[in-house]
């Protein structure tokens, strides 16, 4: 496992490019099982690079930036059984080597939803996810369907600016009882760790209504926020169709239940992705089945 710092030492790949694909797994560290599971499915493909970065232009101002935890020593021992080819570790001023730069504009996907709330989040975020696949040139790149917003949001730049790369979404890994993994968890103390479950206790009774029948999207939003009461801000329970991102009035076909609601002091995520039919659900990717970007 190499550990590359600067653009000279990105050369090194070269000698992996070949007939396997080469996969980058993009990740800003403090790295958890849903961070590995995305490694396990990318050396599944070919050779993998995992890159470790925390993007500064993907936080607002008064985001947790400075607070993001960083531990690269217990990020690398956790990498290293899982045989990844590189992990590259760029500072802030490779990625960013002047200030004012061109940045990523996002294109509808980044509307409503995390898109509402943080001013631009999803820039920040197409911008160094281009940059990564500019310096690596990876032939395909895993994200988690955790960040459902997000993974589409670069579906849509990979499509609208032709980049060369394929993406694979892999799903979500979840504590057993059922909270989403994610670095931001460890801001949880016990009674928010107890609280955050209304997260995906929101996604499951939502679920649970379509099971039963219900279609109507304002009876299962209204389901979700209900829930979501338990938290200490609800920032939205919201559905979108995956093919053109509308808000439908019923549920049909490709769709995202998603949520986010902050537990003090953490702003958490939580999604659902399901194939909706006349007779009932069944989860599904959101990439790769010709329904989206
Ligand atoms: P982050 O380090 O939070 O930027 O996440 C890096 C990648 O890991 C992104 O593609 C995330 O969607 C993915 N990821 C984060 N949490 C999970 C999870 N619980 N399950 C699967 N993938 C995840």
């Amino acid at each position: 496992m190499r550990i590359l710092r600067s653009r000279g030492d990105l050369g090194e790949l070269d000698r992996l490019r070949g007939a396997r694909p080469l996969v980058l797994v993009p990740t800003m560290g403090a790295l958890h099982e849903g961070h590995l599971s995305l490694v396990r499915r990318a050396a599944a493909e070919g050779p993998v690079v995992v890159s470790i970065f925390v993007n500064p232009a993907q936080f607002g101002p008064g985001e947790d930036y400075a607070a993001y935890p960083r531990d690269l020593d217990r990020d690398l021992a956790l990498l290293e059984p899982l045989g990844p080819a590189a992990v590259f570790v760029p500072d802030v001023a490779t990625v960013y080597p002047q200030a004012g730069g061109v940045t990523v504009q996002p294109g509808r996907r980044a509307e409503g939803l995390c898109g509402a709330g943080r001013a631009g989040h999803f820039t920040g975020v197409l911008t160094v996810v281009a940059k990564l696949f500019g310096l690596v040139r990876p032939d395909l790149a895993v994200f988690g369907r955790k960040d459902a917003q997000q993974c589409l949001v670069i579906a849509e730049m990979v499509r609208d600016l032709m980049l060369p790369v394929r993406l694979v979404d892999a799903p979500t890994v979840r504590e057993p009882d059922g909270l989403a993994m994610s670095s931001r968890n460890r801001y949880l103390d016990g009674d928010a760790r107890r609280r955050a479950l209304c997260l995906s206790r929101a996604l499951g009774q939502a679920r649970r209504l379509i099971d039963g029948g219900e279609r109507r999207t304002a009876a299962v939003t209204a389901a979700m926020t209900e829930i979501l009461g338990e938290s200490d801000l609800v920032e939205y329970a919201a559905v979108r169709r995956l093919k053109d991102w509308s808000e439908p009035q019923r549920l049909s076909g490709p769709t995202l239940l998603a949520v986010a609601a902050r537990v003090e002091p953490a702003r958490l995520i939580d999604n659902l992705v399901l194939d909706i039919t006349g007779a009932g659900a069944s989860e599904r990717p959101l990439l790769g089945a010709g329904d989206g970007p």
